[in-house]
């Protein structure tokens, strides 16, 4: 666990590093602990060392998760893909939905967000690399999604997520690129203003997606290791 603690301080140092290196102001860009395979212990460790926001991408491995740290304070973001059977227990656990990619997915957590939770903060999750495989919307429908998303009053509409196709980080640079750019765009169109989250950067490539604006990186390995 100190390994975790000595960890989790290197990754903070790096990102105000590559803020810094990129004329930002150090503090800008966010830290979300990917912790998908990861037991609760480890996160308790990380919860203490103050890092207070976690993302799971499987539901049912991820309630079991918050059930066991209740009491801990952490702030939990849904990154994997969302099935519609999902969206009910996502709507009722989770703070964030950060991998929002159709509208039918977005009314049902609208429709399933219980009254008295205030709104599910939702990312729109763009297939910036043209991935067959991959989840997201395609770029050029992000807009119209992002519009109905913005109407829906149980949602809170907040940004743009992608992860762009494995590769170099060089090759990541492009892709992150053409996101702020989608992001700028869409932020221009709506005019709404607590769209303020690009969603950007993992492991590997977290420096280059802060060179190209990211605001949130989504970090597993670097704190936890190897899964
Ligand atoms: C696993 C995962 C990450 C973290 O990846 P690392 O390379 O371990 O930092 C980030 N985003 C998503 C959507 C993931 O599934």
């Amino acid at each position: 666990m100190t390994e975790l603690v000595a960890r989790l301080a290197a990754l903070r140092q790096r990102i105000d590093t590559a803020c810094r290196t990129a004329g930002r102001a150090s503090g800008s860009v966010r830290l979300l602990a990917v912790s998908k395979a990861v037991g609760s212990a480890a996160i308790r460790a990380a919860g203490a060392a103050g890092q207070r926001e976690f993302g799971e991408n499987y539901v049912q491995e991820a309630m079991e998760k918050m059930s066991q740290l209740a009491d801990a304070g952490l702030t939990w973001h849904f990154i994997g893909p969302i099935q519609s059977n999902k969206t009910r227990a996502i709507a009722e656990n989770f703070a964030w939905a950060q991998s929002v990619d159709r509208e039918k997915i977005a009314r049902r957590l609208a429709e399933q967000r219980p009254p008295g939770r205030g709104p599910l903060q939702v990312c729109v999750q763009v297939n910036i690399s043209g991935e067959a495989s991959k989840s997201g919307c395609a770029p050029g429908e992000a807009l119209a999604l992002c519009t109905a998303i913005a109407r829906l009053p149980t949602l809170q509409l907040r940004g743009l997520m992608a992860i762009p196709a494995p590769g170099d980080p060089g090759a990541a640079r492009g892709a992150y690129r053409r996101l702020r750019e989608l992001f700028e765009e869409i932020r221009a169109a709506l005019a709404a203003p607590g769209f303020d989250t690009l969603s950007a950067g993992m492991t590997e490539d977290l420096d280059v997606a802060i060179a190209e604006g990211s605001t949130l990186v989504r970090v597993g390995t670097a704190i936890f290791g190897e899964r």
